[in-house]
């Protein structure tokens, strides 16, 4: 198995190479919007899930099969920092090139001070916050029951204070979930306390994990996003720019985009500077070996890996 894939498009970083380092689909919460599907293995226990000397292997296989990547982003299949490698893992990536490091986070973890410890050499970390109420928190991240929000804010609060780099907060806007006034309210509250450079505001704009999470509509985020301030961008459906790239083994590389988070044929096209004709062949190999399926959301044509659920 890989631990990295892509380059893949990421909303805001142009072109990453991403690193997975915990399985399919290894949480600390079960977000109802989540598009990689119900958490199969929720917990909160920190463990060597990948070796930090195979994951280091991967990424330079990867800086040398692609070319005109942005940022080395941890993202994937779950929570990152459950993995208790990926500090020696960001200092060994500094030791072999200058792209930036991300880190996605659900942020839960960051209460804990070797968790906070292992991102501080990461040049960008994006950790999420949905809801301020412990009943918000519930309804719409579904979390480890041994999880405490008032901690984990604590925690993003601590984390601010100590990291020198960059810090963006993802919001996701669920209808009829977390976009009530009084929660955006409280959760506007919880906000300045903790001081991102950025707020990002996403809503359910690809399949997600539960059917009855819904998109809230354009013209609200942009409403939400004007009480939010000037700090804060609406991230979804930003126009990728296309670029050349130079990978081997594409039927491999578009599954493993694939699998990870649904896309569009679009996406991959942008993503490796192929055209889509060329990647619809590949495509339907893997529809006809089921590997992958299709899933209509909002007009469009998703594909996801076919886990047979
Ligand atoms: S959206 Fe992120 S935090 Fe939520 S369940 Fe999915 S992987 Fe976990």
């Amino acid at each position: 198995m890989s631990f990295i894939y892509g380059p893949v498009p990421s909303r805001r970083l142009g072109f990453s190479l991403g690193v997975d380092l915990v399985p399919y689909k290894t949480c600390t919460l079960n977000c109802v919007y989540c598009q990689l599907g119900r958490t199969t293995v929720k917990t909160i226990r920190r463990k060597e899930y990948a070796a930090k000397k195979e994951v280091l292997k991967d990424i330079k296989k990867g800086l040398r099969n692609a070319s005109h990547i942005n940022w080395i982003t941890f993202a994937g299949s779950g929570e990152p920092t459950l993995n208790s490698e990926i500090g020696g893992i960001i200092a060994g990536i500094k030791g072999m090139t200058d792209i930036p490091v991300a880190v996605l986070t659900n942020g839960t973890l960051l209460y804990r001070k070797g968790v906070r410890k292992d991102l501080m050499k990461a040049d960008l970390v994006i950790p999420s916050l949905d809801s301020a109420s412990m009943k918000g928190f519930k309804r719409v991240n579904r979390p480890h029951p041994l999880l405490d929000l008032k901690k984990i804010i604590d925690g993003i609060v601590k984390f601010r204070s100590e990291f020198k780099g960059t810090l963006w907060l993802e919001v996701m806007l669920v209808k009829g979930f977390n976009d009530t006034e009084r929660e955006l309210d409280r959760l506007r509250e919880v906000i300045k306390d903790i001081g991102p450079d950025k707020v990002h505001l996403n809503t359910v704009v690809r399949p997600p994990a539960e059917k009855s999470a819904g998109i809230v509509n354009d013209k609200r985020v942009r409403r939400i996003a004007g009480k939010f301030g000037k700090e804060c961008d609406i991230i979804y459906d930003v126009k990728w720019e296309k670029k050349e790239l130079f990978i081997n083994d594409i039927s491999e590389t578009i599954f493993e985009m694939i699998r990870r988070r649904p896309v569009t044929v679009r996406d991959i096209s942008n993503s490796l500077g192929i055209r889509k004709d060329d990647i619809i062949k590949d495509i339907l190999i893997l529809e006809k070996l089921g590997m992958i399926k299709t899933e209509m959301k909002n007009g469009r044509t998703y594909l996801k890996e076919d886990r047979n659920e």
